[in-house]
């Protein structure tokens, strides 16, 4: 009896399977531009991928659950185990270089480190406009589209967009 040679696909190459799911709500940057993917890693024939939700509570987090199991599985893997990880918690610091890219390219601010934004009271920042590059813009509303955004207008192009908060 010989142990049969299970094919796993290399870690690199599931990854790259995994860096083409769009995040739910901002489907311009992938699952791993958003940092939420902690770790892909094989024990025996399982592949544990393991994940930290954005927000608690967040409703996207069963759309990007079934979104993994769909594409692995799509991609051969047999047997699958989505571990969620809370601790520690995600922040917007975790959101790749190129995710920044591909925000600013979508027209949305992406988030400044170090500026807990979520927190509320704060005076607004200085974000510079997506489109145009100024840091002539404006606060118009704490909240965007979602609470984690704050909608902002630029005062030399006029216009506006959603900023991401950092948290
Ligand atoms: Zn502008």
């Amino acid at each position: 009896m010989s142990v049969a040679t299970i094919t796993r696909p290399r870690l690199s190459q599931i990854r790259s399977w995994l860096a083409k799911i769009p995040d739910p709500e901002i489907p311009v940057i992938s699952l791993i531009d958003l940092g939420i993917i902690r770790d892909v890693a094989w024990r025996g024939d399982t592949l544990e991928v393991t994940v930290t939700p954005t927000y608690s509570g967040c409703p996207a987090t069963g759309v990007i659950n079934l979104e993994i199991e769909r594409t692995l599985i799509e991609h051969g893997i047999e047997k699958l185990e989505l571990k969620r990880q809370l601790s520690p918690a995600w922040t917007t610091a975790w959101i790749s270089a190129e995710g920044r890219e591909k925000l600013t390219a979508y027209g949305i601010a992406p988030p400044q480190e170090g500026t807990a934004a979520c927190a509320g009271a704060l005076k607004p920042l200085n974000v510079s406009c997506p489109q145009c590059g100024s840091v002539k813009t404006e606060r118009i509303s704490q909240f965007g589209s979602t609470p984690c955004k704050a909608h902002y207008r630029c005062t030399e192009c006029l216009e506006p967009f959603d900023y991401f908060k950092s948290i």
